[in-house]
């Protein structure tokens, strides 16, 4: 794919014409596909006027709209890269990401104005600071749509031209800026293509952030390459996503597993009509085969697929394609895509291969491994070998087919005497328990100085006075080999998580260091 992302993306717009690209699925206006088009070419002809230009870095500060896509190319066209800022960073956290990225230009929102300004402040300043509604005193992308300076028409090598400079979740470490060129985000896309069968009359609902790189591609890239209608919501809120789904008839889901968890047990479920849903694709964290089993037979779907990726993966590498649904096994993340190479290495010995069926660390090499970490070519060799492998960092296996099966991060595994205790499996058995209606796990040094299993448990409303911790640590030793027995619970009110649904460890971590 020799096109920069925007040309990737929008190549079809025009024949797309008066399409629905993208709705408000808070107050139903509709963006066109030949407005998108249109509009992504002014304002970057704005932009350029204004002095963005190649190579500079370009932040994008917003929650999801339906103008958020249309700042996104706009800004690649006018030779930026993107580095998108999580709508809810304090100042410091995004002047921290302006200086780290070397951001020269902020487009924001209004409503998120002053903490944009604070940033710019904190960082030292920048180019300036664009709204994309409007603003007094700021230069508004609206007002561009008018502007006659000349569409930009830069020069792009795919191979090298940053398109998006997304920071990893940091979920683990502290955040980086990972380096994803115009080539390798539009490879992956069309890697991924095949998979998830997107086309004009689907309508797929944006609901997971725009700015982390799995919103960016399945519910911005994906379904505006192919003539899809995206239904955007700018936050999570069940009762607002169930109507979304059933006012837009929406017909493919992407979802993380908090929300399939709430499909399965939410009683506000059922007072919907969901009937439009032709599926449901899970990704960003582990999902229980079980949690997944009962989502699906609950709305009355095929079995609910998974895609497995990372930031630095552009970010796709495997995915349960829509026709393998019903026979894909139960839990698997998917099958490696096309162009795409895998291996499953052993955690104690590094560099030894595994057979099926035996869990390691799964590495990659392909078209859509990132260029690597802005500014940190020590980070960048610590994950990306010398032969081109990246290792993800995640342990699984694969079957005989070739399914992939996603067991944890290797940080995550609790060891416990010599054994490994993936904390995603015993999230999801305690999941099964009628009165609990949250669980995360992690690693805690016991008195005797071993490392074993804590939950942190969010109790049904229903069963608070109940559910004793007793009760829960025999219903899991009932259940999983005696080293895997949880040792330790914590009640807690919500389980701390990422945008993406990821479990924010660290925090639980925390928690347990303040009790
Ligand atoms: P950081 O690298 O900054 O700590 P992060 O790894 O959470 O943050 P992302 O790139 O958003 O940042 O997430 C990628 C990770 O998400 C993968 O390495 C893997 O651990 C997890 N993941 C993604 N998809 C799946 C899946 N289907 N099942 C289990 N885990 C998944
Ligand atoms: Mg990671």
């Amino acid at each position: 794919v020799e096109l920069p992302i925007h040309d990737a993306v929008l190549g079809h717009a025009a024949d797309f014409g008066d399409r629905p690209a993208l709705i408000d699925g808070t107050d139903g206006t509709i963006l066109t596909y030949a407005q998108v088009n249109r509009f992504h070419r002014r304002i970057a002809a704005g932009l350029a006027d204004a002095g963005v230009g190649k190579g500079d870095v370009l932040a994008l500060h917003s929650p999801n709209t339906i103008a958020f896509p249309t700042a996104f190319y706009a800004a690649t066209r006018a030779g930026a890269s993107v580095t998108t800022v999580h709508p809810l960073a304090t100042p410091e956290e995004f002047a921290k990401q302006l200086g780290d990225s070397g951001a020269r230009w902020i487009v924001t929102v209004s409503p998120l104005l002053e903490t944009a300004r604070r940033a710019a402040e904190l960082a030292g300043g920048v180019g300036e600071i664009f709204v994309c509604d409007s603003a007094s005193g700021h230069r508004s992308l609206i007002d561009m749509l008018a502007t006659t300076a000349p569409e930009p028409r830069l020069a792009f090598d795919p191979a090298e031209d940053i398109a998006a400079l997304p920071y990893s979740s940091g979920t683990t470490g502290g955040p980086k800026g990972v380096m994803l060129t115009h080539r390798q985000i539009a490879t992956n896309l069309a890697q991924l293509e095949p998979a998830v069968a997107m086309a004009p009359g689907e309508r797929i609902l944006a609901v997971l952030p725009f700015f982390h790189i799995y919103g960016l591609t399945a519910l911005m890239n994906a379904p505006l390459r192919k003539g899809a209608t995206v239904v955007v919501l700018p936050r999570f809120d069940l009762e607002t996503f169930l109507a979304a789904i059933e006012n837009h008839r929406i017909t493919g889901l992407y979802v993380a597993p908090p929300i399939v968890l709430a499909l399965a047990k939410h009683p506000a479920v059922t007072r919907y009509d969901l009937s439009s849903l032709k599926y449901v694709l899970s990704a960003a964290a582990p999902l229980d085969a079980q949690l997944a089993r009962a989502c699906a037979e609950r709305l009355g779907l095929p079995p609910i697929g998974q895609a497995y990726g990372m930031t630095e993966l552009s970010p796709g590498t495997h995915v349960v394609p829509l026709d393998r649904l019903h026979d894909a096994p139960a839990g698997t993340v998917g099958r490696l895509i096309a162009g795409t190479e895998m291996r499953i290495v052993s955690l104690d010995e590094p560099g030894k291969d595994l057979g099926t069926g035996e869990s390691g660390e799964i590495l990659i090499r392909g078209p859509q491994v990132m260029k690597g970490y802005l500014g940190r070519p020590d980070a960048t060799a610590a994950v990306i070998d010398a032969d081109g492998w990246l290792h993800t960092g995640d342990v699984g296996h694969v079957d005989a087919d070739g399914w992939l099966f996603v067991v944890d991060r290797v940080k995550e595994l609790i060891k416990y005497k010599g054994f490994q205790v993936a904390p995603a499996e015993l999230e999801a058995l305690l999941l099964t328990h009628p009165g609990i209606a949250d669980a995360a796990v992690i690693g805690t040094c016991n008195e005797d100085g071993n490392e074993v299993p804590h939950a942190f448990v969010v109790r049904r409303a229903e069963a608070a006075d109940d559910l004793t911790e007793n009760e829960i640590l025999l219903y899991v030793a009932e259940r999983v080999a005696p080293y895997k027995r949880v040792r330790r619970i914590t009640f807690i009110d919500t389980v701390p998580r990422a945008a993406s649904g990821k479990i924010l460890r660290r925090e639980l971590r925390a928690l347990r260091e303040h009790t």
